[in-house]
């Protein structure tokens, strides 16, 4: 039986979830990865319904649901700490067939990778190098080539090399930097049996209790909420990039935060609100949100761009690891036509992967670049132009996502 060769650049959420979408008997899946892939940072992501129901449906669910918190409300405290608005987030499950799920990012990231990689699974395991950093890609011939001089050869080349990615400079022929947005973020940990003995933190918050926390003061927020099962309560700390560290000077996306400035910053936040801040273990990260524009395009021969690489967006929608999910899922959904015939002579023929390349950028393209518009919209920027939605319709538009297929019928009948 012939085997066909993918190489996936980078071993992020949409590298490894491409890996499990393109799973089969005939293909050889290849992750390269830059990094030791030991330390994926300590923070939480949140996976809407709908890249929530399409993990489900690669069957991991038993592995995710001990690590999972499902959120189900969302109150928000101004400056005096003062309960402002409290949403009880009824289950998405009717509504959406899915759940709004939050997980540590390590134990998303082991899941995905043992679904990948695991001899357990239909089709070929996937395989993992670390530490190969990807320094050239030729679309035409499906060549990458890698910093330690070596060179490998795909029948399908994924670029899920993130934000600051190699992989789409080779696509477009020039270089697209990704948009300072004017957010920094503070992200950092509270082991949840420190947090409950702050009998401040407990009067307000009960942190055990699985929701979303926000604290707005002037130009700042916090949002905050359990993770891992309730062993953990992650914060994510917004600034404006002239607080942070190095006034936003700095060319670092990632800095290490100091917890004195981080204090000083939101110095006039209720002394409940800083506990976690003041808690927080380990080292604190700062992170610059950066974004991307709308690409001219994805794909050029026979690699194409997936995940932040292809389109980045301000978490302010919780969209991010969710629109690589779903570009993932396109993938295997559209190349299952190519599932392993012997056509091409022992390698898939150009013009195919092109064809159906060009397919996942346009049934992808214009969901994922509304989505990015309305994240700006959600951080302020005014992006009415481009997105006609109230939340509620957003919601809908976002949540209502059935995969690749259904969503390409659905927009031909329209
Ligand atoms: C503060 C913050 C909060 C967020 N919160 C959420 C949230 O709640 N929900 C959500 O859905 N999204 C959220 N996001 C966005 C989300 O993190 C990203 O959209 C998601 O991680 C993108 O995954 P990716 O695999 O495309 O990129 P990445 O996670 O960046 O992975 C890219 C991988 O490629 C590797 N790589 C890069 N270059 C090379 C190279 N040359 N050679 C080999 N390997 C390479 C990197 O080491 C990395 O492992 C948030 C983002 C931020 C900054």
């Amino acid at each position: 039986m012939t085997t066909y060769n993918i190489i996936i650049i980078g071993a992020g959420i949409a590298g490894l979830a491409a890996a499990i979408s393109l799973r089969h008997p005939t293909r050889r899946i290849l992750l390269l990865e830059q990094s030791p892939l030991s330390t994926e940072i300590g923070a939480t992501i949140s996976l809407q319904p709908n890249a929530s129901k399409l993990v489900a449906r690669w069957g991991v669910s038993d592995l995710l649901a001990p690590l999972a918190m499902t959120d189900t409300a969302f109150s928000v405290y101004d400056l005096s700490g003062s309960l402002k608005t409290h949403v009880s987030l009824s289950s998405s499950m009717g509504t959406y067939g899915a759940e709004r799920m939050i997980y540590h990012r390590q134990d998303l990231h082991a899941v995905l990778r043992e679904r990948a990689t695991s001899v357990e699974y239909e089709g070929l395991p996937a395989e993992v190098w670390v530490g190969k950093r990807v320094v050239g890609v030729d679309c035409e011939e499906g060549v990458v080539e890698i910093s330690d001089g070596e060179t490998v050869r795909g029948d399908l080349i994924i670029g899920a090399d993130g934000i600051k990615s190699v992989t789409r400079g080779y696509v477009l022929g020039k270089e697209v930097a990704a948009r300072l947005t004017g957010w920094s973020a503070y992200r950092m940990m509270v082991e949840m049996e420190d947090l409950v003995q702050d009998e401040a933190f407990v009067k307000v918050v009960d942190p055990r209790v699985s929701r979303t926390v926000m604290v707005v003061g002037d130009r700042r927020r916090m949002v905050m909420g359990p993770a891992r099962g309730g062993k953990v309560y992650s914060v994510v700390a917004l600034v404006p990039d002239e607080m942070g560290e190095g006034g936003g000077k700095g060319t670092s996306w990632v800095t290490k935060g100091d917890r004195g400035k981080m204090l000083d910053t939101f110095g006039d936040f209720p002394d409940w609100a800083r506990a976690p801040l003041r808690l927080a273990q380990g080292e604190i990260g700062l992170w610059q949100l950066r974004d991307l524009d709308p690409l001219e395009t994805w794909c050029k021969g026979r690699v194409i761009l997936i995940g932040d690489s292809a389109h980045a967006m301000l978490p302010t929608q919780g969209q991010g690891g969710s629109q690589a999910i779903e570009d993932a899922e396109a993938l295997g959904a559209l190349f299952r036509e190519l599932g392993g015939d012997e056509e091409g002579g022992g390698r898939w023929k150009r013009e195919d992967v092109e064809r159906i390349n060009q397919e996942v950028f346009e049934c992808r393209y214009e969901r994922a670049t509304t989505i990015q518009a309305y994240s700006r919209l959600a951080g302020g920027e005014d992006e009415r132009a481009k997105v006609a939605m109230n939340p509620a319709e957003f919601m809908d538009y976002n949540c209502l996502y059935e995969g690749a297929i259904d969503w390409r019928r659905r927009q031909v009948v329209v």
